[in-house]
């Protein structure tokens, strides 16, 4: 992998600083999105030289066509910037919430696609991963023992819309040879959420599952929703 360029959105910290982490470890030169250059530039250094940082707010069409001017060439990209809001149930909770987490979450994943494919095109083994989670899954939030029944509506309902742009993005490009798929990383301790904050997951345990979709092979799968470890997560 020593001559290919990934972008992770989000990789100040958490699951998208591990992701680039992994992924520069594995040989290639990474960029480090961050809406933040000064946290962006620390999070880089972190990782060590084969990590750079790129200045992206995936809410600004300004900040997004500077950063793919930048950008020549592309091979994998990492929608991976999120962020979650409050635990509201869908009739207790704010538009204006659900407005600010969709910008992030959903038409953030959608402009920086559409802003990078120029790059990815000219990639020989193109790669997109949206970072989603399992809680966007509708075929768990339907069962009955599901945990979060109706809760953090306007997060989850932001997953459930990049579940289902994944698909379309994978079937939109593949005759372009780019592969699209989402992760369900799983419960993560990061700053993500009162609930990411208090678990023991490991942040890196996702990334490992993210970093597998990043370097599928030719005839790896497309336009699916895997859990970290790998297996199969429903629609
Ligand atoms: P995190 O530590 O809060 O990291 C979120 C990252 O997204 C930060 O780097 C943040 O940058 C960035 N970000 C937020 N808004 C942005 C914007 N407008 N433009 C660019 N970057 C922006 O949370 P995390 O847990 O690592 O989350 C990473 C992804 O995993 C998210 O998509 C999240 O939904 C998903 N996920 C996490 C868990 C979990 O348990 N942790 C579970 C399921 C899914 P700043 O440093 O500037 O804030």
């Amino acid at each position: 992998m020593d001559n290919s360029v990934a972008l992770v959105t989000g990789a100040s910290k958490g699951i998208g600083q591990e992701i680039a982490r992994q992924l520069a470890a594995a040989g290639l030169t990474v960029y480090v999105g961050s809406r933040d250059a000064a946290r962006g530039e620390r999070a880089a250094r972190e990782i060590g030289s084969d990590a750079r940082l790129l200045v992206l707010d995936v809410t600004h069409a300004a900040s997004i066509a500077e950063a793919a001017g930048q950008v020549g060439a592309l091979d994998i990209l990492i929608n991976n910037a999120g962020i979650s809001g409050d635990g509201k149930t869908a009739d207790r909770e704010d538009i204006g919430t659900f407005r600010r987490i969709y910008e992030t979450n959903v038409f953030g994943a959608v402009a920086v696609i559409n802003a990078f494919l120029p790059a990815l095109r000219r990639s020989a083994h193109p790669r997109i991963v949206n970072i989603s989670s399992g809680t966007g899954s509708l075929e768990w939030a339907a069962g009955p023992q599901f945990p979060h029944r109706g809760t953090y509506a306007a997060y989850r309902s932001s997953k459930a819309a990049l579940n289902a742009l994944t698909v379309y993005y994978a079937h939109a490009l593949a005759d372009d040879g780019i592969k699209v798929n989402a992760l369900a990383p799983g419960l993560r301790r990061t700053g993500l959420n009162a609930a990411a904050a208090a678990s023991d997951g490991d942040p890196a345990e996702a990334a490992a599952g993210a970093v597998r979709l990043a370097l599928l092979p030719d005839d790896g799968p497309s336009g699916e929703f895997f859990s970290w470890d790998g297996t199969p997560v429903p629609w």
